[in-house]
């Protein structure tokens, strides 16, 4: 069945007396160009196995069923099960799971996928990679990319199509505008490559916005050494919270330091204490959180 078109689309929401939810962010794919772009920045082997947030109709579910030992999907609208059995009928290699992709224990739902008892008669998957692929819901962006990648999954590659603005955001550098706290989170776990700007007329219905496919490449090894992750977290979540403060400013308080020790240890890291967090690469950053971490447990060392 082709599944790429709206008028496909406007058959299986008549047939199945399904509405397009809004507020779930169901703009599906019409455009096999921009689907076959997904698949091949996935770079999906034929041992792998792929997990899809928000499988929608089914578009970018059987195109990964085609290159992927098993694909795994999570759909949180119980009313588009009916319509993902009928789209993806005749394919073996496919589990589709009902529920909220943000509450679940992700790498439990892989690892039963992988041994094959996700679905009652599914077959193992194979001993490849694991690659997650996704054309995201826009209001749950940032946190299911983080929730990939703070779970540690083992996952090789996550490759989405996100709001045009925030693929700008994930991979902005250092001293621009668009440079956040999710740009430097991000960086730490991956490579970040914006593949493809995306014209908002290859979804059904139009969404009012573009968008862009966010490749991301998870590293095998951090790229800072880091005395405390969870520091370098903190410091970067205090230092964008108030983005317009000085770094010194923005930090006092953390661990218990005060405004002066927070300059002594923006010093000992080499970095001004006038900066803003804006202007931080991630090096800078581990810098930071190391410094302030030694000086936080040289004061207290309760704070260990
Ligand atoms: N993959 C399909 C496509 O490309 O046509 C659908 C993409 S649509 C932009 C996003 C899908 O994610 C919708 O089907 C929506 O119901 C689903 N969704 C929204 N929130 C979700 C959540 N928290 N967990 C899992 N799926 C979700």
């Amino acid at each position: 069945m082709k599944l790429y078109s709206p008028a496909v689309i406007m058959a299986l929401k008549e047939k199945h007396k399904f509405r397009i939810s809004k507020s779930l962010g169901q703009n599906f794919l019409v455009d096999q160009n921009i689907i076959n772009k997904i698949i091949e920045s996935a770079e999906i082997g034929e041992g792998d196995l792929v997990l899809e947030i928000g499988a929608g109709m089914g578009v970018l579910t059987a195109a990964a069923a085609e290159k992927a030992a098993r694909v795994v999907a999570v759909e949180i609208d119980k009313n588009l099960l009916p319509v993902l059995k009928d789209a993806l009928d005749g394919y073996g290699n496919i589990d589709i799971v009902n529920g909220d992709v943000l509450k679940m224990d992700l790498s439990e739902l892989v690892g039963r996928s992988r041994e094959g008892t996700a679905a009652a008669g599914a077959a193992a998957a194979g001993s490849g990679k694991t690659v997650v692929i996704g054309n995201l819901p826009y209001y749950i962006t940032t946190p299911a990319i983080m929730k990939v990648l703070e779970e540690k999954m083992a996952v090789e590659r996550i490759v989405v199509m996100v709001q045009k603005e925030v693929a700008d955001r994930i991979g902005a550098k250092p001293g621009t505008k668009a440079y956040g706290a999710i740009t430097a989170a991000i960086n730490y776990y991956c490579t970040i490559s914006v593949e493809k700007d995306v014209p908002r007329d290859v979804f059904f219905p139009r969404p009012n916005v573009d968008s862009a496919i966010l490749r991301l490449d998870v590293r095998k090894e951090p790229p800072v050494s880091l005395v405390d992750e969870k520091a370098f977290f903190a410091c970067i979540k205090a230092g964008f919270g108030k983005r317009r403060k000085t770094l010194q400013n923005a930090l006092a308080g953390l661990y218990g330091l005060g405004k002066q020790e927070v300059g002594e240890a923006l010093q000992s890291a080499a970095i001004d204490p006038s900066r803003r967090a804006e202007t931080l690469s991630i090096e800078e950053f581990a810098a930071l959180a190391n410094s302030i971490r030694h000086t936080a447990n040289s004061i207290s060392p309760a704070c260990r």
